[in-house]
């Protein structure tokens, strides 16, 4: 599933060259005209990230940031006019998670949203970290960067090391092959979705007992591939 951005700006013009440009880059992207708005979308759509401008019609950008800190986490990017304002939202310590000035190219806006994403997620994934994780007879210790088999220890390259653990850290969640070749690669390669085909039908190879009939790495038809749920299946 394709993040999804909140964009809240009240100058019509900026509002649209943003929401086209990350319709473009692959988010989803919902967008609010002033702070009422914003609130209102956020609670109905719960989305991934926030990009939120300062100064705002109604309810202005601080407040917003503040209302919906009281029941998300999401990540709030805040845009703001002049350098200044930086100093003081940063003493303000609203829980925002970073800074844009305006005026801010769009290549800019999406190294801060991935930056972002990217952060949020990494700490999401270190909470997970403590525990292996157990799927019937496969074990997967991201601790000790271990997958073990039926005990045995199995040797996979990093990138299919990379693919089975972002999806088995979400089971049954669908990721399209962009997604996970940002996960394993990185951004760098986009254009090469075809590529994680290759590293899944090899990782099918080590770690289902039937590579023609997973149970492990699914096939999310027309996006991707998921971790699987039912593991007694015999082969
Ligand atoms: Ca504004």
């Amino acid at each position: 599933m394709a993040d999804l951005i909140m964009v809240v700006e009240d100058e019509d013009n900026i509002r649209a060259n943003i929401a086209e440009f990350l319709q473009k880059e692959g988010y989803e992207t919902i967008m609010a005209k002033d702070g009422e708005e914003a609130i209102a979308l956020f609670d109905e759509n719960k989305p991934d990230i926030v990009v939120l401008d300062l100064m705002l019609p109604k309810i202005d950008g601080l407040e917003v940031c503040k209302r919906i800190r009281q029941n998300s986490m999401a990540p709030i990017i805040m845009a703001t006019a002049r350098d200044e304002e930086i100093d003081k939202l940063l003493g303000l310590e609203l829980g925002a998670d970073d800074y844009l000035t305006k005026p801010f190219s769009l290549r800019e806006l999406k190294a801060r949203i991935k930056a972002v994403l990217r952060r949020t997620k990494n700490t999401q994934s270190i909470e997970l970290q403590e525990e292996k994780m157990v799927f019937g007879s496969l074990e997967v210790n991201t601790e000790r960067r271990e997958v073990r088999l039926d005990g045995k220890v199995v040797d996979l390259t990093p990138s299919e090391y990379a693919i089975l653990t972002t999806l088995c850290q979400n089971v049954g969640r669908p990721y399209s092959r962009l997604q996970l070749l940002n996960a394993t690669l990185g951004e760098s390669y986009a254009g090469y979705e075809r590529a994680i085909d290759t590293h899944v039908s090899n990782l099918r190879k080590k770690i289902e007992r039937n590579p023609q009939k997973p149970v492990y790495i699914l096939t999310v038809y027309g996006l991707g591939y998921k971790f699987g749920d039912q593991y007694e299946v015999v082969n």
